[in-house]
């Protein structure tokens, strides 16, 4: 019997009608001659709200508790499908993710899966059951502590577990029809694609398209399984991520694959640094051993008569203010000027493969952008990427102006979002 790995997320499963309507594909598909193994989200912005109660009654809540608390609305979502798939006449048994056997290593709120043994699901296949179990969680093998995998942590244990069991698919139900050249919810004018390659998923997943979590791509694209995404209200089918066997499987794949966007991150720039070797060592390890990633880097010439320069990078939101206390710590010592932090910046990323052998990509990028007046304030670029810096309050703009500049426009209608806040 064909095995179907179900992620279903939390705009699909918003409220008792939804989880109604979702428990009837679940058991659709298991009539049809499959056995199905069902992965789901919270419900809603149940997260975001849990997140909103830990900080109302402490601003840094102990890392284990919050993961204990946020693992709570995967439960009430595994029950609650169960319970509807239950009703409908059919069984079903839900297992938390640590009963799962999703096993990962101890880091709190993104932690990382590091085996997967799903004794007890394949058993529960096996008498017949549909099984539903809770995403985004795991149990660290180390401290035996309920852990977290970030957010949009569920896509990741949907493509886990799909590679585990061996699955015959692994579909990610989401309440768009699949993926787009852009956030649909900010192009209206977005084309669905069928396919895209595993890489460009990749980068568009890292540079901010939720749509997919970046570890799911990344898993998938280890363990060559192909991932569906596709809307769990509609019927249609959806985007295939795949991994192009050779290179005449690429060769009908268009130069850009699509245009994403990310507001997760913030700018600081340290001001009056001397131009001296050591300097951004220095600034960058402190940084490093305050626990905080880095996105982009630039650092201007410096001034001829003073010899100094500015340094700027970016960071996540979250980490926003510790950056500053960290840099501020070592101020004296460096002899810089001042730390300046900007929240109010957004990031514009052009993904394609076929950057690597076509020139005038930046070109036309940073013309879109001039012809609308959008400021660039810092780029940075990879084989596949161009990505630029903007203001918060012209990313939209911005992310459409490139979109129609490389023709990525459908000409078909608008794009349908279904559900979800975007929150
Ligand atoms: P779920 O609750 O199903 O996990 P998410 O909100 O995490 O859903 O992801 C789906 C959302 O991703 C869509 O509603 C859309 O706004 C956003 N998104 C961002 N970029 C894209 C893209 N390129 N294609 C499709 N959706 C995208
Ligand atoms: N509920 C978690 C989140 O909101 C995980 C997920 O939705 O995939 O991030
Ligand atoms: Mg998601």
């Amino acid at each position: 019997m064909p095995l179907v790995v179900q992620k279903y997320g939390g705009s699909s499963l918003a409220d008792a009608d939804s989880i109604k309507r979702v428990a009837r594909r679940i058991v659709d598909t298991r009539k049809a001659g499959n056995q199905v193994c069902v992965v789901v989200s919270a419900m809603g912005d149940t997260t975001d709200e849990l997140l909103d109660l830990a900080d109302a009654v402490s601003p840094a809540p102990p890392e284990r508790e919050l993961d204990m608390l946020l693992t709570a609305g995967e439960r009430m979502s595994m029950a609650l499908v169960s319970m509807a798939i239950a009703n409908l006449g059919d069984s079903a048994r839900s297992f938390t993710g640590s009963q799962a056997g999703v096993i990962t290593d101890d880091v709190h709120g993104k932690a990382r899966i590091i085996d997967v043994t799903p004794g007890r699901i394949t058993e529960a296949l096996g008498a017949g059951h549909i099984v539903i179990v809770a995403g985004f969680q795991g149990v660290s093998q180390n401290t035996k502590e309920i852990t977290t995998l970030g957010r949009g942590g569920s896509d990741t244990t949907a493509v886990a577990l799909a590679a585990a069991l061996n699955a015959d698919v692994c579909e990610i139900y989401t309440d768009v029809d699949g993926i787009f050249t852009a956030d649909p919810r900010i192009v209206p004018t977005a084309r669905k694609v069928d396919r895209i390659a595993n890489e460009e998923m990749q980068e568009m997943a890292a540079s901010g398209a939720k749509v997919l979590m970046l570890r799911c791509v990344e898993y998938a694209r280890r363990f060559n399984l192909p991932i569906h995404v596709r809307s769990s209200f509609s019927h249609r089918e959806g985007t295939w991520v795949y991994q192009p066997q050779g290179e005449d499987d690429d060769v009908e794949a268009p130069i850009i694959a699509g245009v994403a966007h990310d507001r997760s991150e913030a700018k600081i720039t340290v001001v009056g640094v001397d131009d001296s070797p050591g300097q951004a060592a220095s600034i960058f390890k402190a940084i490093a051993e305050g626990g905080i990633n880095i996105d982009m880097i630039v650092q201007n010439v410096s001034a001829v008569s003073t010899g100094k320069t500015d340094v700027s990078f970016t960071l996540p939101k979250t980490d926003g203010q510790r950056g500053v206390q960290v840099l501020q710590a070592i101020k004296d010592q460096l002899g810089f000027e001042s730390v300046q932090y900007d929240d109010q910046i957004g990031k514009l990323s052009l993904v394609g493969s076929g950057m690597r052998s076509n020139p005038g990509v930046s070109a036309t990028l940073f013309q879109a952008l001039a012809d609308n007046g959008i400021n660039i304030e810092m780029i940075s670029t990879s084989e596949i990427r161009v990505s630029v810096v903007t203001k918060d309050d012209q990313l939209d703009d911005a992310v459409r102006a490139v979109h129609t500049a490389f023709g990525l426009d459908s000409s078909d209608g608008e794009a349908v979002v279904y559900g979800g806040t975007g929150r």
